[in-house]
């Protein structure tokens, strides 16, 4: 799950982007309005996080052209303390949720979590999957109580699969899941990941290689 923060004010804007490097999301932090509509052009994400205050162009108008080109992007907004009015003006522009600064980055992490949820239509943190359980807020997943160790990277690449199980996933799709600017990962990456996670899943679960273009999960074993 990869995550386009949008804030001019580095300080913040890294500390969100390591704060969720370390819950296990890929994350990429832009400081300007027209450097994040070149990375959604560039780049697949999941989920937005923008400060309104930016230079220039602001936030709100920044979500607003996007929306009104018809993109759907969850989008969390950051607003000033003060900003009653920019918080109205952004759930009407069709933010999905918002946090007031000074904000606590565990909590930010935990709405990213949810919003990615819902846009997946998963309506609990629980998700069972065959003799799988993931639990989508620790990112831990266990067969039959028996909790399997997974790196973050394999993480990524199973909860993309299970969120899209019986889907086609492409290689392109499972790569952005789990790298982000600062990572050079090819297409060969996502091979190892998934052969690693194969071993590690044994029989609970299949992923299989459709054609050479991606993969696709399934709980039973034919
Ligand atoms: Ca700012």
């Amino acid at each position: 799950m990869r995550v386009l923060i949008v804030e001019d004010d580095l300080l913040v804007g890294d500390a969100v982007r390591l704060a969720l490097v370390a819950a296990g999301f890929a994350a990429d932090l832009v400081g300007s309005a027209e450097a994040a509509r070149s990375a959604l052009q560039a780049e697949a994400f999941d989920l937005m996080v923008i400060d309104i205050g930016l230079p220039h162009e602001n936030g709100l108008r920044l979500l607003q052209g996007l929306r009104s080109r018809g993109r759907v992007l969850p989008a969390l907004i950051l607003t000033a303390r003060d900003g009653l009015s920019d918080r109205v003006s952004a759930l009407d522009l069709g933010a999905d949720d918002y946090l007031t600064k000074p904000f606590h980055v565990p909590e930010l992490v935990a709405r990213c979590r949810a919003l990615i949820r819902r846009a997946n239509a998963v309506a609990s943190s629980r998700v069972m999957f065959g003799p799988l359980e993931l639990d989508m807020a620790h990112r831990e997943v266990s067969v039959g109580g028996r909790l399997l160790e997974l790196t973050h990277r394999e993480w990524a690449i199973l909860e993309c699969l299970v969120l899209n199980a019986g889907r086609l996933v492409s290689k392109d799709k499972l790569l952005h899941a789990v790298a982000d600017w600062s990572h050079d990962l090819t297409p060969n990456a996502v091979e190892q990941y998934v052969s690693r996670l194969r071993s590690k899943l044994g029989p609970a679960a299949t992923i299989r290689a459709v054609r050479g273009m991606g993969y696709r999960i399934d709980d039973r074993v034919d």
